[in-house]
């Protein structure tokens, strides 16, 4: 068994990461996209490595006051093994399970929906699935990656909906890179699915702590809510956005 793995940050306790529930949130280091927006990106390089046992320590430690676990990064399905063994012993605790997840890694996400490790997905559709060189921009990639991790999301997408597990969708708008045109293709993507469990969020990227987008002004927030009430849904259910001036508001 694979002994230790490469470690971001473990957040104890946080009531914020998943709606009505208070969880722990282990954030893996490593990521294979590069978005310009990101907020993470201390996590998406470098070394760290932590053995799997102590990490699995803290989260009994912390267990008394939480109810579910949740796996972010960087990129958690990168480290497959490590994700699965720890996934495997919150479930075996008790504790659901949520995944945060770019998309890429389809094969992961449907292995561990396979086991039944799964409670809850939480996946980034970082600009319109059938927009190839759209989604190489906004991820940073070259254009064949690009349309890999587009197809590899929609794969992602289509496998959690299948397992009928809690599944949101998140898009951060970002001006010059994702804004109302894109927030209204993926939402009539979605909207076409069978997304009986599906809630979509349209979040507000904040520049201030991407590495080379300082300048770009953010969306304000009533354009994202202006993006959001755009979109006209027949099945979708749930619709919110996130902004730093409101936090979290119901839009549907
Ligand atoms: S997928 Fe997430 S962690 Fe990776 S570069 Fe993009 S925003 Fe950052």
């Amino acid at each position: 068994m694979q002994q230790t793995f490469n470690f971001g940050h473990f957040i104890p306790i946080s009531t914020v990461d998943w709606h009505g529930r208070s969880v722990s949130v282990i954030f893996f280091r490593g990521c294979q996209l590069r978005c310009p927006y990101c907020q993470n990106h201390a996590y998406i390089t470098g070394s760290s490595e932590m053995d799997i046992e102590d990490m699995k320590s803290q989260i009994s430690k912390t267990k008394p006051f939480i109810s579910a676990v949740v796996f972010s990064g960087g990129e958690p399905t990168l480290q497959r093994d490590a994700l699965i063994e720890l996934a495997g012993f919150a479930r075996s605790g008790s504790l659901a399970v949520g995944l945060e997840t770019n998309g890429f890694g389809a094969d992961v996400v449907m292995e561990m929906l396979d086991k039944g490790l799964l409670d809850k997905v939480f996946l980034d559709v970082k600009a319109p699935l059938d927009e190839p060189k759209q989604y190489a921009i906004v991820t940073g990639l070259n254009v064949d990656a690009g349309s890999k991790a587009a197809k590899n999301t929609a794969m992602t997408l289509d496998k959690c909906i299948r397992a009928g597990i809690e599944l949101e969708v998140r898009t951060t708008v970002f001006r010059g890179l994702v804004g109302a045109k894109d927030i209204r293709k993926i939402s009539q993507y979605l909207d076409e699915c069978d997304c009986g469990n599906l809630t979509y969020a349209v979040q507000q990227g904040l520049s201030d702590n991407t590495l080379d987008m300082k300048d770009t002004e953010k969306f304000s927030r009533q354009e994202v809510l202006d993006m959001a009430t755009a979109i006209k849904p027949v099945n979708l259910k749930d619709i919110r956005i996130r902004t730093i001036e409101n936090g979290e508001e119901r839009i549907v």
